[in-house]
């Protein structure tokens, strides 16, 4: 298959590539491009590692921006870490996320406070996170065989003001080595379960798939070790393809261009 024919299929990631950052400015041309794909019924899926905003509201937020989407067009971090706690029965978490997402849990029957008697520690971006916080996981880990269910691992991410913020991934890092009894999982990007739902959700196998980010590490390394091709935008994260560098070469994408919208497929 040739790099830039079209595919079956496009799992997309959002910031970055749709917008820009936690302020939710469309990437130029982003907003056309993806509707276009809808227009033609060409299918497709955001995979995302959101974890600030509920998936409703990450939806209505695109939408009023000018996508053309809605909920089934989503499959993200926050999904996945509700599906691992409900099919293994935690109803009792700490949560070291974003504190306003207290309800999306409650809605799911799931405890978010349950400080003492936790089955499981579960971290996403909080902006608010401070060392205190991290220390009421001490417990539940050491103690009490609770899980540490990460969201995702990114060890940094993107403020409104475009300043980088230490990320899950550091506080997951830290917390794993004290090595609690429970089991370790990662729900969203790079683990490959978040990739699966994805190309179940619209149906196509992964070498039938494009994956298009702006995060070759932290993204399009699983995407490609599971068959699917790449491709790297530089309207992210990374504003050049230096980044590569630190990639073995056979992880590098399959294609680059500025922004979704310049990538040309046949
Ligand atoms: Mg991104």
């Amino acid at each position: 298959m040739k790099r830039n024919q079209r595919p079956a299929g496009w799992l997309i990631d959002v910031e970055g590539v749709l917008v820009r950052d936690k302020a939710y400015q469309p990437v130029e041309g982003s907003v056309d491009w993806l509707n276009g794909l809808a227009r033609r019924g060409e299918p497709f899926v955001l995979v995302s590692n959101n974890t600030t905003h509920r998936p409703d509201e990450l939806v209505a937020a695109l939408r009023r921006i000018g996508y053309e989407l809605g909920e089934e067009h989503l499959v993200g971090a926050l999904g996945m870490g509700r599906q691992w706690l409900r099919e293994r029965g935690r109803e009792r978490i700490l949560w070291l996320g974003e504190p306003a997402l207290a309800d999306f849990w409650r809605e799911a029957g799931i405890d978010p406070t349950a400080d003492r008697n936790c089955q499981a520690v579960v971290l996403g971006v909080n902006p608010a996170l401070e060392v205190a916080d991290l220390d009421r996981a001490l417990d539940p880990l050491l103690e009490q065989g609770a899980d540490l269910v990460c969201l995702h691992r990114n060890l940094f991410w993107l403020d409104q003001n475009g300043h980088r913020r230490l990320g899950p991934g550091a506080w997951a890092g830290c917390l794993e080595a004290l090595g609690g009894g429970g089991s370790v999982v990662t729900v969203g990007k790079p683990d490959e379960k978040i990739y699966h739902a994805a190309l179940k959700r619209i149906g196509i196998g992964p070498e039938e798939a494009l994956f298009i980010s702006d995060d070759p590490i932290a993204d399009l390394v699983t995407a490609g070790r599971l068959g699917m091709r790449t491709a790297f935008v530089l309207s992210g994260k990374y504003p050049d393809h230096e980044v590569l560098g630190r990639l073995d070469q056979q992880d590098w994408p399959d294609l680059i261009g500025a922004a979704p919208a310049d990538l040309e497929m046949e």
